[in-house]
């Protein structure tokens, strides 16, 4: 059921953007509805500051009525007493419709959030999709457990769906953080609220509707948008949730510690900021090849990445011929309208991340480093908000653009000149999401990847991985994972049954 070729042009996308008039208001209980209060907020696009309409700024009235929808839902037993081959049948049907809509969903998130059309067509809503899918063809595969009791008695391990679960999720990959906590959150049985980053509502607004036309029962997917500190914070306080599936900043994880501790203890799982290092050591045989994969992962998404590589540590005797050819990669990262087809860099997400970014590179130049390309707005006549490809060389630890999470187009490069040191300063952050070890030595590689405090480490190469890896971080990067079968553990709790056997 995939859909026909997509445009290939900017004339036909930005037809269908003029054309567009998204909806949104939230999602509860199957329907579409007005904000109880009549609250709205104003949404632009960052491609040239076009308004796009009105969406509903959700209270703390607005997520009560979602989380009594979610709940009434997961106690009727509606969606949570299903088998799992129908479930999985339902969710099947999901993922494809998703498929189905993927140039109206691609075309709201470039438009929402700023990012290419061509990667949120053939990068996020294939990967939602996915991992939808995963999960649902997953959910009918795992078996519980018996323990290795004495023969008098029988002891299960189960797991049983956790209830109503609260998920708020952020604006760089909208659709794909939802879905992360969508599937396996929605396999396992449980009902979901969801908050969108109000920078970003539609798509999750769509996919709740997309979720009901495959079969979803009303009331056990319902999607509220609206201000952190306002829908959000009612949501990770609401006494009626039982978990919150949280990704986003360290700051706001914090808070959603602190909201657990307030309320009813509700299990907080934080996917966190990063700061991931890129150790390219001189024997690796070609620093090319490095250097244009540091250039592509940290330059995807306008470096919006949570996992971009934005400490970048050489060795000394090869960080010329590095920098030189990471700098070569630049003009081809020069911002473009996201709406093409061909661009490959487009907008930061508003003006206030824009002011963040160019923040810190006026940072990194008054603290001593060298912005070697870049450093700049770009395309201000659009109205947009752009920043060109950034490298800063002579970059310290102690800096703030080597110790802070910039989440825009700007590289930091140190130097290092021993194993150790390069080691020692990766280790030197409060994050740990993800490293990369460049070595043609097979026990470097070993013994500086198991060296690094890092939820990932890849091994030359980065950024390629996909569902079937947990994905999270040590340290400040967060708690629990996403991805992979780990996930289910989050959205579940575990029971024993014990039974006695009479002889
Ligand atoms: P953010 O923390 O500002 O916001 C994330 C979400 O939390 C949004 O929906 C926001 O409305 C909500 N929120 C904000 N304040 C809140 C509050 N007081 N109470 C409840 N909810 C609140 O983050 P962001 O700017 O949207 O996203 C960028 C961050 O997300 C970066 O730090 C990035 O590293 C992180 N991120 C992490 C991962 C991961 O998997 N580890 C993936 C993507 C992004």
């Amino acid at each position: 059921m995939n859909p026909p070729p997509a445009p290939e042009t900017r004339a036909p996308w930005a037809q269908r953007a003029a054309a567009l008039r998204p909806d949104g208001r939230a999602v509860v209980d199957g329907r579409r509805v007005e904000p109880i209060g009549g609250e709205t907020f104003d949404k632009k696009s960052p491609i040239d500051a076009r308004l796009l309409g009105p969406v509903t700024r959700g209270q703390a009235a607005d997520i009560d009525a979602a989380v009594r929808s979610a709940r009434e839902a997961f106690e009727d037993g509606r969606w949570a007493n299903k088998a799992p081959a129908v479930r999985k049948r339902i969710l099947q049907k999901f993922s494809e419709r998703i498929l189905a809509a993927r140039d109206e969903l691609a075309l709201l998130e470039t438009l929402d959030m700023g990012k290419p059309i061509q990667h949120s067509l053939g990068v996020d809503v294939p990967s939602a999709a996915r991992c939808i899918a995963w999960y649902a063809e997953a959910i009918d595969k795992v078996y519980d457990e018996i323990a290795p009791t004495p023969r008098n008695a029988l002891a299960l391990i189960t797991r049983e769906p956790m209830g109503v679960i609260g998920v708020v999720v952020p604006w760089n990959y909208p659709m794909i953080m939802a879905a992360w906590k969508l599937g396996p959150a929605l396999a396992a049985g449980n009902s979901v609220v969801l908050k969108p980053s109000e920078k970003s509502p539609y798509t999750a607004l769509r996919l709740a509707e997309i979720a009901l036309e495959a079969g979803l029962p009303a009331g056990v997917f319902n999607v509220v948008p609206g201000f952190g500190h306002e829908a959000g914070e009612a949501l990770a306080l609401h006494p009626d949730v039982d978990a919150i599936g949280f990704t986003g900043s360290t700051r706001v994880g914090r808070k959603m510690l602190e909201y657990a501790g307030r309320s009813n203890l509700k299990r907080v799982f934080n996917e966190l900021g990063g700061k991931s290092a890129y150790l390219v050591f001189e024997d690796f045989s070609d620093i090319e090849r490095a250097a244009r994969t540091v250039a592509a992962s940290m330059f995807f998404n306008q470096g919006e990445s949570c996992n971009a590589p934005s400490r970048v540590l050489v060795q000394r005797s090869v960080a010329d011929a590095f920098i030189e050819a990471v700098v070569a990669q630049a003009p081809r990262y020069q911002p473009a309208d996201p709406l093409d087809p061909k661009t490959v860099m487009g907008a930061i997400v508003d003006e206030v991340q824009l002011r963040t970014v160019l923040g810190y590179i006026d940072a990194g130049r008054a603290e001593g480093a060298r912005c070697v390309v870049g450093g700049a707005q770009a395309r201000t006549d659009s109205g947009g908000y752009f920043v060109e490809p950034t490298v800063f060389d002579g970059v310290r630890s102690d800096m703030r653009i080597a110790r802070e999470e910039i989440f825009g187009p700007v590289m930091s490069i140190l130097r290092f000149d021993t194993e150790a040191e390069a080691l020692a300063l990766a280790n030197d952050s409060p994050y740990g999401l993800q490293a990369s070890v460049w070595s043609d030595q097979l026990s470097r590689a070993h013994r500086v990847a198991r060296g690094l405090r890092a939820g990932t480490v890849h091994v030359n190469q980065y950024d390629e991985d996909d569902i079937t890896v947990p994905f999270g971080g040590y340290k400040q990067s967060g708690n629990g994972r996403d991805k992979s079968l780990h996930a289910l553990e989050k959205y579940t709790e575990l029971k024993t049954t014990w039974i006695r056997i009479d002889a």
